[in-house]
C-alpha cells in the first residue's frame, strides 16, 4: 500500500480570491504595491481588481 502522505509544496499558491490552490508556474500574478499577489485565473484577478481602490484614477486639478 502507498502511504498517501500530504506534501505541502513550495510552488503552489493559494489563489488570493477563491484561495484555491495552484502551481506557481501557473498563477497569475501580478504584483501589487509591496507584495505579489496570485490567481488561478484571470476570472478571479478580475474580481480581486474590482475589489480595490483604484489608484490609478486621475486627479482633477
Ligand atoms: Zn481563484
Amino acid at each position: 500500500m502507498i502511504d498517501q502522505k500530504k506534501i505541502i509544496e513550495p510552488d503552489k499558491v493559494a489563489c488570493e480570491v477563491c484561495f484555491k490552490e495552484i502551481p506557481i508556474s501557473e498563477a497569475t500574478s501580478v504584483k501589487a504595491t509591496d507584495y505579489i499577489v496570485y490567481y488561478c485565473g484571470l476570472d478571479c484577478y478580475d474580481r480581486w481588481k474590482k475589489q480595490q481602490p483604484q489608484p490609478e484614477s486621475p486627479k482633477r486639478e
